[in-house]
């Protein structure tokens, strides 16, 4: 089977390896739809700090596909059916893992990071990964391209729910890259009274505005601030999300806040530095910030429902489909800032919503 491979940072490369045979407690995937993440693009660039140098690993965590081979041992799951895979494996024993936070467990495995993901034609789940709920049958209807979306858009959705969006809400949405179009398409269905959304580059702010974000910001013209008085009365947004990893974004996000207002955090800064908060404003405002990072397999169920439920169309994000062996040309797409959602396709059409035909050469069953 092709894989992109990863071998140390800044070099991917794809190649033939051997299928991987599945375990009795395993599911085996063809993988039909992966879509390019930030992360991915950070762990080409830099590698990750559960990486070890000289590990190879092959990328990929927004991944949906059909399975082709089950173990001897699983129930539940059985080659034909359609499914996506969740990336963070908790370590089930933990108090966050207990408490149902698969995302926020210390000792995590992840698919794309501390086992092979998605850019490769099969995917190995191991027992743990079935056992802990990691793998999600599709809705009827829903395309492998959408179904491999709703990683990301759950992520937005646990964002959102931290901050309970709602009709009385006005939003602000910083960054109108795939993130904030996530978020604008939550808020709509949140039903918030009005989405202003930022963004440098006006191409994105055109399709954030076709999703239904009532105010488009280019920053390169307006002053962000300046734009949510005026549409507010002066009295500042309810809501606040930081969509973009800039400082300078999050260091204005408090100023945006009208009394009680609501913060998160979403976009991480990486290695970025960190940005000083006025806790007085927080204070005499009784502001409340908030930051999320991932989604729990429990909110990724109810995001496959929602676009399983046509609640949500999540096709508009897919701003351009690669072949496997385009890697680098996806990657270079996603970085470059412009357009929205690159999606890596296996030889078949990503937005197909019936199964495949079956693997092109059957992987071998039982180990
Ligand atoms: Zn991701
Ligand atoms: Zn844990």
């Amino acid at each position: 089977m092709k894989a992109a491979v990863l071998h140390e940072p800044g070099s991917v490369s794809v190649e033939e390896l051997p299928e991987p045979a599945v375990g009795a407690d395993e599911v085996l995937v063809q993988v039909r739809a992966a879509s390019v993440c930030g992360t991915d693009l950070r762990i080409f660039k830099h590698g990750h700090f559960k990486l070890p140098a000289g590990q190879a690993r092959v990328l990929g965590h927004e991944v949906a596909g059909d399975v082709v081979a089950v173990g001897g041992q699983v129930t539940g799951f059985h080659p034909g059916m359609r499914v996506s895979v969740t990336p963070n494996v908790g370590c089930g024993r933990c108090d966050m893992c207990r408490h149902g936070f698969n995302n926020m467990c210390a000792d995590y495995e992840a698919f794309g990071i501390t086992m092979d993901g998605g850019f490769q034609e099969f995917l190995r789940v191991p027992g743990f990964a079935v056992q802990r709920g990691n793998v999600f049958e599709l809705p009827e209807g829903i395309s492998y391209a959408e179904a491999a979306l709703v990683e990301p858009f759950s992520c937005c959705y646990s964002g959102q729910q931290a901050l309970r969006v709602g009709p009385e809400d006005v939003v602000v949405i910083a960054g109108a890259g795939p993130i904030g179009a996530f978020h604008v398409l939550l808020g709509k269905l949140a039903g918030a009274r009005k989405l202003i959304i930022s963004n440098r580059s006006r191409p994105r702010l055109d399709l954030a505005a076709r999703l239904g974000a009532d105010v488009c910001v280019s920053v390169r013209e307006r002053d962000l601030a300046d734009v949510v008085r005026e549409h507010t009365d002066g009295r500042g947004a309810d809501v606040v999300i930081t969509a973009v990893s800039d400082p300078q974004v999050q260091a204005q996000a408090v100023d945006l806040l009208a009394t009680h207002g609501r913060l998160n955090y979403f976009a991480g800064l990486g290695t970025a530095g960190s940005v000083p908060v006025d806790t007085n404003k927080v204070h005499y405002k009784g502001l409340t910030l908030t930051g999320t990072t991932g989604s729990t397999n429990g909110d990724y169920g109810r995001c496959l429902q929602l676009v399983g439920d046509r609640r949500v169309d999540l096709s508009p994000l897919v701003g351009q489909v690669f072949e496997l062996e385009k890697i680098h040309d996806a990657f270079a797409y996603a970085a470059s800032g412009a357009g929205m959602k690159a999606m890596i396709a296996f030889g078949g059409d990503v937005f197909d919503t019936a199964p495949g035909t079956g693997p092109r050469t059957a992987p071998p069953e039982g180990r």
